[in-house]
């Protein structure tokens, strides 16, 4: 993806209440950011936030964490989240590499992963967001019974993806190679910016649902 450095972008992010800097120090504590005890959701590479943004109004008996990698993405994220009055979103700017240093043993409640880059090259299999090394990390920080739910439209990264799990620990709920035309797998789904840019110009949506 190119990206361009927008100036001030990381003015406007630090200066946002909902972006939590330094996200180190809550490793283990991130019930206290939210003042509750309710289940954290985290989506990895939420882009514009629209997915989670939905998400956080529909279920505010839910805590969600956005987390992106590049300032001048997170700042259109920042930008709208102003505009809500959502109490149960917050967002992480960083690489999702660190993970594990962020979230402690069995923190989180679930991983959204949509439409992740697919770093089509073999050398660069291991930044895949399905990686088996994603894959190790998601088991250290994910509650026992939690789940990862993928969605992209990269038939390639796809498969890639059902392969790493099948030789991991993790077991495959459901998975579909055509999203919106699965009745029960799309009940209730919540279209990100790419998703509705994507299966617009008629590709199909693929999606998969594994636990651990
Ligand atoms: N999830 C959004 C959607 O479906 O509309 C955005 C998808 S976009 C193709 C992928 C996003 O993931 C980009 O914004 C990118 O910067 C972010 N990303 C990629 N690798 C990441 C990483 N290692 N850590 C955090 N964010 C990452």
């Amino acid at each position: 993806m190119r990206l361009r450095n927008i100036p001030g972008a990381e003015e406007v992010i630090n200066n946002c209440q909902d972006v939590i800097q330094n996200p180190e120090q809550y490793k283990g504590n991130w019930k206290e950011v939210f003042d509750n005890q309710n289940p954290i959701f985290i989506e990895i590479g939420m882009g514009k936030g629209q997915f989670l943004m939905k998400m956080a109004e529909l279920n505010p008996k839910i805590n969600y964490i956005g987390i992106e990698k590049y300032t001048s993405v997170m700042l259109r994220a920042v930008q709208k989240l102003n505009e809500l009055e959502v109490t149960n979103l917050k967002l992480i700017c960083m690489d999702a590499e660190e993970i594990m240093n962020v979230f402690g043993m069995e923190e989180i409640n679930n991983i959204y992963l949509n439409f992740s880059d697919p770093w089509p090259k073999d050398r660069h299999a291991k930044r895949r967001l399905t990686s088996k090394e994603f894959l190790d990390r998601y088991d250290k920080v994910l509650h026992k019974g939690g789940k990862i739910e993928f969605k992209t439209d990269n038939r390639n990264l796809f498969e890639f993806s059902l392969e790493e799990i099948k030789q991991s620990s993790w077991k495959l709920e459901a998975y579909t190679f055509d999203l919106h035309n699965d009745e029960i797998l799309n009940f209730g789904n919540i279209m990100t910016e790419y998703e509705e840019k994507f299966s617009s110009e008629g590709n199909p949506i693929h999606k998969l649902i594994a636990y651990r």
